[in-house]
């Protein structure tokens, strides 16, 4: 049974007085009976939104409608927000957009749990009394681990909103359950219904599926129900693409999947895992070797990831890692490279740096002895000395330099500033205004 807070209950006790119940639903209760931490819990009844908001009035509890065709009701109780929602049913026209043309308010959790996706999201417990109100079979499905929709068209479900399909995916790898055959097969034939399906919520659901578990089987369940031509189109010229044998195992799109699930659990990370060899295709083609493919890969990644209208700052994170992670790629670079290298990408960047060599290198299937080991142990080396990382970390300005070595401003200023930071990358013990001063009449 969920845990509510005692204001709750006595509302829910207060409502039942008036003849209706109030009832837990969807997630909340699912997880609850899972044994699994529950994060929010949202509530349904039959009340009608005004009629809410009169209840709870009534008993002293805040709420405010924040939908009103939908009938979504927020209240605050013990400052914690619930949304409520009366039971409804919707019909839908024609396309995956999921755009209802028409709600009708319904009194009973029996009509409500049929135009939710999946029967172990449409079970209702009693606020007041812990009651369980299961009209589409969602316990035995929780039993059995099993992802069933909840009416027995699974297609109907799926064709309302196409995005139900990446949801099934989302959950069959947060719960790690199985698909039921038919809401499987019904997922493949309905696969284009996401088409219609604005990219702001595709990428929602992108975004938990990458940051949830076991994401290398979810990945491989979006491209086996062949949903990824309408999430990341440009990885299926991936499929299939075979790699030189001695140093991967898999075709390119197996370790992209791989390599995302190697990465640490941050979604820049996670996307540019993902992306990384997204350019290799274009590459082939154009050249007949995948020389170039980190900066054909940096410009998709970047056009995929502003068309999933991520923000700009992520999409660049995103590619300028992708632009950069063949650096060093055989592990031959001096300590001094590396250092100097380091100090111009920036702390962030070469943290994200290391994070892919070290997942493509374990997403490549191959073992070898190098993943990244020397890479970190300079990058520590050079925190640990307090070695500068930017410009701005020198102990003198463009000014100092201007005026030591009476320069007017100009590219000049730069190149030597940037001489200095790779001088104490090196030797981060002489970031001293004076040597520095001395110093830098050897570069001007
Ligand atoms: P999570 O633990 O990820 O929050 P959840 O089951 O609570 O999972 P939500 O997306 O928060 O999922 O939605 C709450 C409930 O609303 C679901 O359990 C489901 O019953 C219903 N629901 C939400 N979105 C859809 C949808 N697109 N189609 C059908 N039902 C939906
Ligand atoms: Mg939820």
């Amino acid at each position: 049974m969920l845990k509510l807070p005692a204001a709750l209950q006595a509302f829910a006790n207060a409502l039942k007085d008036r003849g209706a119940t109030l009832y837990a639903v969807g997630g909340c209760v699912r997880d609850a009976l899972l044994g699994r931490p529950v994060h929010d819990v949202d509530l349904a009844s039959r009340l009608r939104p005004d009629e809410l908001l009169k209840e709870a009035a009534d008993s002293g509890i805040e709420a405010r409608i924040v939908q009103q065709t939908l009938g979504t009701v927020v209240l605050t109780v013990d400052g914690v927000e619930y949304e409520h929602t009366t039971f409804r049913t919707e019909s839908y026209g024609a396309g995956g957009a999921h755009r209802p043309d028409a709600v009708r308010f319904s009194d009973t959790p029996q009509v409500d749990a049929f135009r939710r996706d999946f029967s172990v999201n449409a079970l209702y417990e009693s606020v007041s009394d812990g009651t369980l109100v299961d009209p589409t079979g969602g316990v035995k499905d929780l039993e059995r681990r099993v992802l069933r929709t909840t009416t027995a068209d699974p297609a109907q479900i799926l064709r309302d909103d196409g995005l139900r399909i990446l949801r099934l995916v989302r959950f069959a790898a947060s719960l790690g359950f199985s698909v039921d055959p038919e809401t499987r097969k019904a997922a493949e034939e309905n696969a284009a219904l996401l088409e219609d399906v604005a990219w702001e919520r595709k990428r929602q659901e992108l975004d938990r599926i990458l940051l949830g578990p076991r994401v290398y089987d979810a990945l491989s369940m979006l491209n086996g129900l062949g949903a990824l031509p309408y999430v990341l189109p440009e990885l299926c010229a991936c499929d299939g693409l075979e790699q030189k044998k001695q140093y991967h195992r898999y075709d390119v799109l197996t370790h992209l999947f791989h390599t995302c699930e190697n990465t640490p659990e941050d979604l820049a990370l996670r996307l540019a895992g993902l992306l990384h060899d997204v350019g290799k295709p274009v590459a082939l083609e154009r050249d007949g070797n995948m020389y170039a493919h980190d900066l054909d890969g940096a410009r998709i990644a970047r056009t995929m990831l502003m068309r999933l209208k991520y923000p700009a700052a992520l999409a660049d994170r995103v590619a300028e890692t992708i632009r950069l992670h063949m650096f060093d790629l055989t592990d031959e670079a001096s300590e001094a490279t590396l250092r100097k290298r380091f100090a111009g990408f920036g702390r962030e960047r070469t943290r994200d740096l290391i994070a892919i060599r070290e997942a493509d290198v374990r997403g490549s299937g191959i073992k070898t002895g190098f993943v990244a080991e020397r890479w970190r142990s300079v990058f520590d080396a050079m925190q640990r000395e307090g070695a500068p990382f930017s410009e701005s970390e020198l102990k003198i300005t463009g000014k100092d330099v201007m005026k030591e070595l009476g320069l007017p401003p100009g590219e000049r200023v730069g190149k030597i500033k940037r001489k200095l930071l790779e001088r104490c990358a090196v030797h981060p013990e002489e970031n001293e205004k004076k040597l520095l001063l001395k110093r830098m009449h050897d570069y001007a």
